[in-house]
């Protein structure tokens, strides 16, 4: 999930020709804009700045006084001021909230106490972009347990949790980030991140191709001490194979977006506990006996129909594909046709990553008080554009949810304009993110270790033996007792008895 929330545009553009353009535009970015200048700014920043996506509730007051975190002098308490947040003196709730992420990050915590003998990233420098929160901060604490020094930035204007940077800046981690950043702001953070006197990164960690962008653009010289980049976004991945592609990438980069461990968790289990949160949060609504209608039965469309069955109600499912559609059947769900249940169901969900799945012909048949909303990762899947017409009167009755109302009184209940409904009105699941920045974890410590010439300079999934052993660190959570293969067996099997135990193409 995490992996498919961002697309890149750039002002109606998309892939790395418009970003290339839109980073000559902001030469002038030290040059500090007026409060309206930065407002005004923030229309054209890439979507995958501006996706919220928070998974914690943020203390921070919507009272806080509005002066820019950049106009502030502030020392943390051993008297550094190398890092820029909103409010340092709101560590103390930071610290809380990291801690309770480290509950729910048991493979992170493991890798810290493996790290109390042998510190893998001594002598790292990585330079980090990505969505700070607690979650990333137990990952960037791991990262100065195993011997890295970090600097971060945030890869969303929108999702800094300005008490994780503030705890953050408090332990001594030179962050740049918080909340409602501008344009300006963003890159500005970035910047300070990479431009440092006496400090050099020679580790990347980027989640959507800002950074490594900027650092491509501004201090290109730098990739000679870089050994690695690490991407987790989808849109960070195409840009990086683009670059690949066009014999552009200098160093070796690890998609992690594409780890099996990490697919499997983003899709079909966060989903799968997602899709009832979203929908109680939004309608408070009951699910036991509900008709629901899920189109797509992929990883995503399988979360969600499994977790809406558990809670008792009565599941459809369209496909397009026959082998899905015959999964569907032999997991009990009634395969249909859209137009076949339009009329009697309840709740659409879709999940297809297609477009146009609900046209307004569907939405027009659809009974009164019926729910609407999107799991895919763009919201092309429903056609909301078609219900913006005179006729039709739209109330927005709480945040995240309209109800458009026909002239005969009928409505229907639209969450999140059609976009992504988990992660527009719930959150993630730690442990999910637990996953995402093991493997991340991993990986910088694969790149960084890799002995010369293991990588070229071209993009690399995590070897499966280390996919293998991100599940591994999770499991001792469950008390779960993994069997071992006897010598016999191995042989038997062809298998190294360590793993890996698949070959690349199996399907899990
Ligand atoms: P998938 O390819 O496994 O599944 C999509 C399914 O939809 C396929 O089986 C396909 O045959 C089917 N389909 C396509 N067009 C259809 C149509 N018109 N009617 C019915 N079925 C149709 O993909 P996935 O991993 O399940 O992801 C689905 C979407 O969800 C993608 O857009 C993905 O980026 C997104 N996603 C969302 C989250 C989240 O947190 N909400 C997480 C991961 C992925």
């Amino acid at each position: 999930m995490l992996s498919s929330k961002k697309k890149y545009i750039v002002n109606g553009n998309s892939g790395i020709k418009a970003q290339i353009q839109f980073a000559d535009q902001k030469q002038e970015f030290n040059k500090r804009p007026t409060k309206i200048g930065r407002r005004s700014l923030s229309r054209s920043i890439s979507q995958s700045s501006t996706d919220s996506y928070s998974s914690a509730a943020s203390y921070t007051d919507s009272s806080d006084d509005e002066t820019s975190p950049r106009d502030k002098q502030q020392k943390n308490s051993k008297g550094s001021s190398d890092f820029c947040v909103k409010n340092i003196k709101q560590a103390e709730f930071g610290r809380r909230e990291i801690e309770i992420a480290e509950q729910e990050m048991p493979a992170l915590m493991a890798l810290r106490k493996r790290a109390q003998g042998e510190k893998p990233l001594a002598g790292a420098k990585i330079v980090g972009c990505t969505h700070i929160t607690a979650q990333t901060a137990v990952l960037m604490e791991t990262l100065g347990a195993l011997g890295a020094q970090c600097r971060w930035a945030a890869c969303n204007i929108y999702s800094t949790l300005n008490e994780v940077a503030a705890a953050l800046a408090e332990s001594g981690f030179p962050v740049f980030a918080w909340k409602g950043e501008s344009e300006d702001d963003f890159w500005w953070c970035i910047d300070r991140c990479v431009n440092v006197e006496g400090w050099q990164p020679n580790m990347i960690l980027d989640d959507g191709g800002d950074l490594t962008h900027w650092i491509y653009k501004k201090y290109p010289n730098m990739f000679k001490k870089i050994k690695g980049i690490v991407e987790e976004s989808v849109t960070g991945v195409h840009r990086l194979y683009q670059l690949s592609k066009a014999g552009k990438l200098c160093v070796p980069a690890m998609n992690v977006n594409d780890s099996v461990t990490k697919q499997k968790f983003d899709n079909l289990y966060c989903c799968r506990e997602s899709i009832l949160d979203g929908l109680k949060r939004t309608t408070d609504m009951m699910f036991g006996g509900k008709q629901v209608v899920v189109c797509g039965y992929g990883e995503v469309g399988k979360g969600c129909c499994a977790a809406l069955k558990a809670m008792g109600s009565i599941v459809y499912v369209t496909e397009i594909d026959p082998i899905c559609a015959l999964q569907a059947c032999m997991d009990g769900f009634r395969l249909v046709k859209l137009n076949e249940v339009i009329r009697q169901v309840d709740i659409v969900i879709t999940c297809t990553g297609n477009k146009n799945v609900v046209t307004r012909e569907h939405l027009d048949r659809m009974k009164n008080s019926c729910i609407v909303c999107n799991m895919g990762h763009s919201n092309t899947e429903i056609d909301v554009a078609s219900l913006r017409t005179p006729e039709l009167t739209w109330e927005r009755v709480r945040s995240q949810v309209d109800h458009v109302i026909w002239p005969d009184g009928k409505r229907i209940v639209l969450l999140a304009e059609g976009r992504l409904l988990n992660l527009s009105c719930s959150t993630v699941p730690t442990f999910v993110l637990s996953i995402t920045a093991t493997t991340q974890a991993l990986a910088l410590i694969e790149l960084y270790n890799a002995p010369e010439g293991r990588y070229k300079q071209d993009v690399y999934l995590l070897p499966k033996k280390m996919d293998e052993y991100v599940a591994s660190l999770h499991l001792p959570t469950f008390d779960a007792h993994l069997t071992e293969l006897t010598d016999e067996q191995a042989k038997y099997l062809g298998l190294n008895k360590n793993g890996p135990f698949k070959p690349n193409y199996y399907r899990y």
